[in-house]
């Protein structure tokens, strides 16, 4: 007996509609031959919802398609149980990219923006988390304490993330009980959304060695802090250059940037359904919960829905790079490339009609009543998953960027998740989700 293993397996994984990871696995020696010709897939498995049932699914039993691994995104981490995982794209068996792949509508918008503004998408996705089943310890808001209880597993984490090719920028522990927050520089392109599946994924392997299972569900308790994930863009040239902002511009917003935040804010409401997609995402998108609860867009506050980010650099090119905006709208139940796609289509939309956004505001809309909030451009975003279904069912924008048949398919998927939470009380809606994110 010996210790070799001759078959050691990679990974491919497709991020799929529900924001999971699932996919199978081969032995490594055969990775060329795979990269070529993927792993068997199954249409209808777009429709497993989070909760493993399967929502109406135009396929039924019929059909093949392939997963192909993508070189790019693969990586091994060695410590603890050894990790060899690449993420892929599904294919037709002619190789044709699959309409209802994720990365794939996430590469046509981005496609999409460099064709109307030969601009890059550069982005970052901000994550919170909670610490599952972790009593509440007064003095622990952004604390020291609550900081160095996670010190030994965050590392492992930044470890393993800088292995996967994310490049770590600040970890902290967030105010709510057991919350954290891990950051990551900006990416560009597909890659920013490829991150964030990787990221949820690896912090799911390296916490529980340490005895600690996170949950990213956007809400694990009705009365308790919200987790949110915030999506920071900004755009790059051909060159690299830094094209959103403008000294000379009112709040520093080249025209490029003022139009793409336009079309987000334009579209917002009936992209709600993909960004913040599950019954409790909207239990977090209430006022006075620092998420977001209209369609605004806001300086120096954390309520709006588009945030025009601080800069700290002190030089014009600094400032020019580091100048940025955060969607606060989102929530880890949401796919990220989803999400990233449904932005950047909205985003670009803008571009081509040259949307300008509402003036920023600096107060609480939540006082202000419907009258006055639509004298200044602004809409409350829908209030339940059902309402934002309706609104992106109904949006010929939406139906025109993802296709009527993947439009169709995702509110079929939506409402067979919907259904395993009938009669379930708000506790038990986040007590579902928290064990799934
Ligand atoms: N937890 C808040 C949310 O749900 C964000 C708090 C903050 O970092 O500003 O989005
Ligand atoms: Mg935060």
């Amino acid at each position: 007996m010996t210790n070799r293993i001759a078959n050691r397996l990679v990974f491919v994984g497709t991020s799929d509609v529900s924001g999971l990871i699932r996919g199978k696995s081969f032995p490594d020696r055969e990775w060329e031959k795979r990269a070529r010709r993927g792993v068997g897939w199954t249409p209808t498995n777009v429709q497993i919802t989070c909760f493993d049932t399967i929502s109406e699914s135009p396929f039924g039993s019929f059909g093949d398609l392939v997963l192909i691994p993508d070189a790019d995104t693969r990586f091994v981490l060695e410590s603890g149980q050894r990790m060899d995982f690449a993420l892929g794209d599904i294919q037709s068996l002619d190789g044709d990219p699959w309409a209802f792949c994720t990365r794939t509508l996430a590469r046509r918008a981005l496609e999409g923006l460099k064709e109307v503004a030969g601009v890059t998408l550069l982005s970052a996705f901000e994550h919170e988390f909670q610490i599952r089943d972790q009593a509440a310890r007064s003095g622990d808001a952004f604390g020291f304490k609550g900081f160095r209880d996670g010190q030994a597993w965050a590392e492992a984490f930044l470890d393993s993330l800088e292995a996967a090719g994310v490049q770590p920028d600040t970890f902290m522990k967030e105010y709510g009980p057991g919350q954290y927050e891990v950051t990551n520089k900006p990416a560009k392109g597909l890659a920013s959304a490829d991150q964030a599946a990787i990221l949820r994924m690896l912090a799911h392997e390296i916490l529980p060695r340490f005895g600690k299972t996170p949950s990213f569900a956007p809400i694990l308790d009705p009365d308790s802090v919200g987790n949110g994930v915030h999506i920071h863009f900004s755009f790059l040239d051909e060159a690299g250059a830094p094209l959103t902002y403008d000294g000379n511009a009112p709040d520093g917003m080249s025209e490029l940037s003022r139009h793409f935040v336009g079309g987000v804010l334009k579209y917002l409401d009936q992209i709600m359904a993909i960004l913040a997609p599950s019954e409790v995402s909207y239990l977090r998108l209430t006022p006075h919960r620092w998420s977001a609860a209209f369609n605004n867009l806001g300086v120096q506050d954390r309520e709006a829905s588009v945030r025009i980010c601080p800069v700290t650099a002190k030089d014009a090119d600094s400032i020019a790079r580091q100048f940025n905006f955060e969607v606060r709208a989102a929530d880890a139940t949401a796919s990220p490339h989803l999400a990233l796609a449904a932005l950047v289509f909205a985003g670009t939309q803008g571009l081509r009609d040259r949307v300008v956004p509402p003036e920023p505001v600096n107060e609480d809309l939540s006082l202000l009543s419907p009258a006055e909030l639509a004298e200044n451009g602004i809409k409350r975003l829908p209030t339940g998953l059902g309402d934002a279904l309706e609104a992106l069912g109904s949006s010929e924008a939406v139906r025109g960027w993802f296709g009527e048949e993947f439009t169709d398919l995702y509110i079929a998927h939506k409402k067979g998740e919907m259904e395993c939470l009938e009669d379930l009380d708000w506790a038990s809606k986040c007590a579902r989700y928290s064990e799934v994110y």
